[in-house]
């Protein structure tokens, strides 16, 4: 039921059951300070090392939190630019407020335990120093420092911004919450990206960039969410459709798709679901083995099913892992289906009827 994982990045360890991972382009950042730094290389390179295990742990604050509200984590991945923590539920107001929190409150404790250490051997912070020049904790304090104010800029989807939203969210409502802390995100990210313009720091562009597409997408999910909060499958499922024997041949599929039938059908033998045949295994299984092969070779078996009052918030979600149908069965019966179109269809119906009323 998982998406499969990006080919551009490795497992690194596994930590209480969470993947870490490292995306490799995280290896070209170290190639990228290591070359310039000359024999200063080993030295940069392992601040680099250390200031990513600083970001780690920041997403593991996250991430523990999350795992601790009931949420799950499907894993974390480190980005040059950062990291990020993959939640595979959505939390509610107060739970996104700790689970955020939890991120920047670790960069400040380890600013709590360093600061002591550099300020007892009488050591100074220089922000403009560059990497390498600078003792490990110096480095490390800094950015810290800076791992901590930069998250908790107001700039949603970044800490801050998140914070801000649940805060929100607890008063005005989700959809409108997100929509304000996007709005906000959004113009921050315009300040950041001139600001990177103007001090020619590509990384901040980059950064400024994220946030911007990040924050739209954050606000069709949460409309998105609101469209399905407190609906069932039941609700949303198609109940008139075709099924197909597994005798069936593929061109048999083919012509039913072109009729305008659904572009999933559930293969049934006696009243029993065997599988499912998409698009993508229909056309797959014609090009590999010919259109008068068998239905039954070419279905999925692996096909996904929820019960009809499971909630649609949950349907979405499945959808957002992987695109095809989903089955509404209760045990071995089969009510209806669920696809990513006819799920459009009806948010945007909901939507309209939300328009006038
Ligand atoms: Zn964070």
């Amino acid at each position: 039921m998982s998406r499969p994982q990006s080919p551009w990045s490795f497992r690194l360890a596994t930590v209480s059951g969470i993947p870490i991972r490292v995306h490799f382009t995280f290896l070209l950042l170290l190639v990228w300070i290591g070359l310039p730094a000359g024999k200063d290389a080993p030295r940069a390179i392992g601040i680099v090392v250390a200031v990513f295990a600083c970001v780690l742990l920041h997403e593991l604050g996250h991430a523990l939190t999350a795992l601790k509200c009931g949420i799950g984590i499907r894993d974390i991945t480190l980005y040059p630019i950062g990291g990020v923590a993959m939640l595979t539920g959505r939390p509610n107001p107060k739970q996104e407020f700790w689970i955020t929190i939890a991120g920047p409150a670790v960069n400040l404790a380890i600013v709590a335990v360093l600061a002591p250490i550099v300020w007892s051997t009488g050591q100074t912070l220089d922000f403009t120093a560059r990497l390498g020049e600078q003792s490990l904790v110096v480095a490390l304090l800094e950015a810290n420092l800076f791992l901590f104010g930069f998250n908790m800029l107001p700039a949603f989807p970044m800490d801050g911004g998140r914070i801000l939203r649940a805060v929100l969210a607890m008063r005005i409502g989700e959809t409108k919450a997100t929509s304000i802390a996007a709005g906000i995100g959004q113009f921050l990210a315009v300040v950041l990206f001139f600001l990177g313009v103007f001090g020619q720091q590509i990384v901040l562009m980059i950064i400024a960039a994220f946030v911007f597409l990040g924050a739209g997408q954050e606000v069709a999910s949460a409309v998105g969410h609101s469209l399905t909060a407190n609906k069932l499958a039941l609700d949303a499922m198609m109940t008139r459709f075709r099924t197909l024997s597994p005798n069936a041949t593929l061109s048999e599929a083919a012509t039913m798709v072109v009729q305008g039938w659904q572009q999933a059908f559930p293969v049934m033998l006696e009243g029993r679901v065997l599988g499912l045949l998409g698009r993508d295994e229909l056309a797959g299984a014609m090009t590999a083995s010919g259109p008068d092969s068998y239905v039954g070779g070419a279905m999925r078996r692996d096909y996904r099913a929820v019960l009809p009052n499971t909630p649609l918030d949950s349907v979405l979600e499945m959808f957002a892992e992987d695109r095809t149908p989903i089955l509404v069965m209760v045990e071995e019966r089969l009510l209806g289906i669920i696809t990513v179109e006819n799920l459009g269809e009806f948010m945007m119906l909901e939507r309209a009827k939300r328009g006038s009323a």
